[in-house]
């Protein structure tokens, strides 16, 4: 079995298929990866559904190392040539239908990417590294801390050997897929590691989210919905912070191991909303909304709406050395600013112009 001092050193060019590349946390890692590892050839395969945008590749289209490839990660002989052509030496699996209420009116689409886009994938790696004896590989899967349901107000963070308890379709899609890699390493070998993740934020988040509607929303004067109460917690994660933990993760993690990356930032949803709130009144202070606050509206709650996630990263601090970089405070203010300074992404996104 390989195990990941096998990999080339972590700075010898690589050929990585990245699925997915073109959603929110992909295009982060796509171009984090091509600046700090020019020499890499970079294969993102995306379906381009609803939340893929080719916009988000605006820093790296020109670089030589780049290259997009339109297609379903449930395409078999697709995925085949691709890792033949590109003699891959790491996938890592980013693509999946990612949003809750999406999957509660629809969930079929969930099933299909998330467990047998994943398994299609497995299949591929497998077949493909039984190709190559002695040949390095790594199969890295992107995965979410909803698999293991919801907490209690005083009940410890999830940690890498909580129990699965999926709540909504897409959690436990998701967790279908995280079993389905476990049991790849298991039986067939394949190099495998997995990270499961809290929320995450940050630049090119698709506006149906909640930190980016927000943003958006209270920019136009629009209501600004928040769930229920707004008492639920969630474990906020910068995504630039996460796109490090999954390179940690992929340079030094234990094959056939999962890591738990969250950000330590538990907060009320409702005060995310007041923060990103001040935070516009303070950079746009000639705003006709100011202060922003006045346009929250509480809406009907989610069906089935997780309480409370937290993850325990200790796990990966303790072996990888892997700590978040950035607090809430800080993250959502460059969040914040993001937006600002990129109105042509997002309105480009609201408006539709981006299928273009
Ligand atoms: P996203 O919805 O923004 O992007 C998903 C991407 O996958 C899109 O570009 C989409 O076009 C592509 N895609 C969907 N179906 C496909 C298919 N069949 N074939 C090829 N491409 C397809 O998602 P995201 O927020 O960037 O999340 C990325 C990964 O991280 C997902 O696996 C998600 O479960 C996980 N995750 C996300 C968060 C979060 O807060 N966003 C938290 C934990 C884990």
């Amino acid at each position: 079995m390989n195990h990941v001092t096998d990999s080339p050193a972590p700075d010898a060019p690589r050929s990585l298929l990245i699925t997915g590349g073109a959603g929110f946390i992909g295009a982060n890692f796509v171009q984090r990866r091509l600046r700090q590892h020019p020499g890499d050839r970079v294969i993102v395969l995306d379906a381009l559904t609803y939340a893929g945008n080719l916009a988000s590749f605006e820093p790296v289209r020109n670089h030589p190392g780049f290259r997009f490839v339109h297609g379903d990660i449930c395409d078999r002989i697709l995925v085949d040539g691709l890792l033949r052509e590109h003699e891959i030496d790491a996938v890592i699996h980013f693509a999946a239908e990612s949003h809750v209420d999406r999957s509660i009116v629809k969930p079929d689409t969930f099933i299909q990417t998330n467990i047998v886009g994943t398994f299609t994938l497995l299949e591929a790696a497998r077949v493909y590294v039984a190709t190559r004896p002695g040949r390095a590989f790594h199969f890295h899967h992107v995965s979410t801390d909803e698999v293991y349901g919801s907490l209690g107000p005083r009940d410890p963070a999830f940690r890498e050997v909580s129990p699965y308890a999926p709540n909504s379709p897409y959690a436990a899609s998701k967790a279908a897929s995280d079993h389905l890699v476990r049991a790849y390493h298991h039986t067939y070998g394949l190099p495998v590691t997995m990270s499961n993740c809290s929320n995450n934020y940050g630049p090119y988040q698709f506006p149906e989210k909640l930190i980016p509607l927000v943003i958006v929303n209270a920019l136009e004067g629009k209501p600004l919905p928040i769930y229920g109460d707004g008492l639920n917690i969630r474990d906020w994660l910068y995504v630039e912070d996460h796109c490090r933990g999954i390179e940690f993760v992929f340079e030094k993690g234990r094959i056939g191991e999962t890591y738990n990356l969250g950000g330590g930032c538990e907060q009320y949803n409702i005060d995310v909303v007041r923060t990103v709130c001040r935070i516009l009144d303070e950079l746009r202070p000639e705003s006709p909304y100011v202060p922003h606050e006045q346009l929250i509206v509480f809406v009907e709650d989610r069906k089935g709406h997780d309480r409370r996630y937290a993850v325990d990263p200790s796990k990966a601090g303790r072996e990888l050395g892997y700590a978040p970089q950035e607090d809430l405070a800080s993250g959502l203010r460059k969040t914040v600013q993001w937006y600002l300074d990129n109105e042509n992404w997002w309105r480009a996104v609201m408006d539709g112009r981006y299928r273009d």
